[in-house]
């Protein structure tokens, strides 16, 4: 059957659209089972990973109307925003941005003060204007406009990183500690198979106006983002902070600062033949260059099946090994301060995997595969993305669908 987009949104609304989540249908693909076009309406995708180029636009109460006139600095729970463009004068009430990038120190940054405020926490404001200070202390629900926007992020295929040099090398695309030095160990991003951009390469339907989940809250895409590219294409979404959950967001600590978790997930529409085509991929046909994190020079490639094909998506811990160290080196270089030793905090874990490597004590277990170096496999040590709870992603996208819930463009509904 298949058709255009409205005819399937048709089937959507009136709960007779068949429905599969990308790995549901990957297997199938796997299997020779590839349902036929006439079987198939939306196939739902999924990522989630350390995407820097998030931001906050935020409308914060400081004060009471005339107490100041006009903020010139302003920083939430310590990480420095930028204030404007409106003055909003007098009004006691600060518009700013926040780059999910900024930082307060090593180990807080915009991604964790986004996931604290979503999280419903009580968040500290300091608004600078002139010699004076004002402070107040608000929760999300007490902010009038938060407003998410991804100006580059959900990117079709990504690298794997590895440091070939002498000596450790301090990179966003590590955990807390230095990436090691003589190709010893890679970092990766990208959900591979299951990325939105992956099953839509020619962004034939991820375009203004397609409804995503932007951290679990409905959004929609506005475009491509920075530095996209035919080859290389990425996406810009926006989405009310409002809706967002705090376990599809967050910060994640590199030995080069704090840097932003985001996640971005969507219903692909299967419209033709050459929509079928692109949600067939497969890990094995996506490629995953691995380069040289110094000069970002490749130095040989492999494909996602080597990160997510077999391999464990999750950590599963054992506390009865634990060996109480005085000083927790798991907690300690845990990206997303899951307090690992305590019990992961499946909340704030990432699944990226350093835990393993880090403890002292095999508490920890994730076989998190290696990439192939011309023959000799590298160790993956740090996952920067999620591929676990871009399934789930997928999973709750596929639930809106048969509820009828959702809509392919958000200017026809809700989403
Ligand atoms: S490093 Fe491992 S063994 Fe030591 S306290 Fe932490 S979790 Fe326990
Ligand atoms: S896998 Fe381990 S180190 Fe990574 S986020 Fe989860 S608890 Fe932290």
């Amino acid at each position: 059957m298949s058709g255009s987009v409205d005819e399937i949104q048709r089937r959507i609304s009136e709960r007779r659209a068949r429905v599969y989540t990308a790995s549901e249908f990957k297997a199938m693909v796997r299997d020779g089972r590839r349902p036929a076009l006439e079987d198939v309406d939306v196939v739902t995708c999924g990522t989630m990973g350390v995407m820097s180029g998030t931001m906050a636009v935020l409308s914060i109460p400081v004060a009471d109307p005339g107490t100041f006139k006009r903020a010139d600095s302003i920083t939430i729970n310590g990480v420095p925003g930028t204030v404007g463009p409106c003055p909003n004068e007098s009004l006691g009430l600060v518009d700013c941005v926040v780059y999910g990038t900024a930082r307060r120190d090593a180990r807080y940054g915009g991604g964790h003060m986004f996931r604290d405020l979503v999280a419903g926490e009580t968040v500290t404001v300091e608004a600078g204007s002139g010699s004076r200070t004002f402070e107040s202390r608000v929760t999300l629900e007490e902010v009038p406009f938060a407003r998410m926007i991804l100006t580059r992020g959900a990117f079709r295929n990504y690298t794997g990183f590895t440091n070939g040099s002498d000596d450790p090398f301090t990179t966003i695309f590590s955990g807390p500690r230095p990436m090691a030095s003589g190709f010893l160990e890679a970092s990766v991003s990208g959900c591979g198979e299951i990325n939105p951009i992956q099953n839509d390469p020619g962004l034939d339907y991820l375009r203004p106006g397609a409804s995503v989940l932007l951290n679990g809250a409905p959004g929609m895409v506005i475009g491509t983002g920075t530095r996209s590219t035919p080859g290389k294409p990425n996406l810009s979404v926006a989405a009310d902070m409002k809706g967002m959950s705090s376990e599809y967001m967050g910060g994640f600590v590199t030995s080069e600062g704090p840097e932003c978790i985001t996640s971005v997930a969507t219903a692909i529409p299967v419209t033709d033949g050459r929509a079928l085509e692109g949600v067939s991929v497969l890990d094995e046909e996506v490629e995953l260059p691995l380069t040289d994190v110094r000069d970002r020079k490749p130095v040989h490639s492999d494909t996602y099946a080597s990160v997510w094909g077999g391999t464990d998506l999750s950590v599963t811990a054992d506390l009865s090994k634990c060996l109480n160290c005085t000083s927790c080196r798991a907690d300690e270089f845990c990206p997303c301060d899951a307090s690992p030793s305590g019990g992961i905090d499946p909340v704030r874990c990432m699944s990226c995997g350093l835990c393993v490597r880090t403890c002292v004590g095999n508490v920890f277990s994730c076989d998190t595969g290696s990439l192939d170096f011309g023959g000799r496999p590298i160790p993956i040590t740090v996952r920067q993305s999620s591929r676990f709870k871009a399934e789930r992603l997928c999973s709750e996208v596929k639930a809106l669908v048969e509820s009828g819930d959702w809509f392919l463009r958000c200017f026809d509904g809700r989403i």
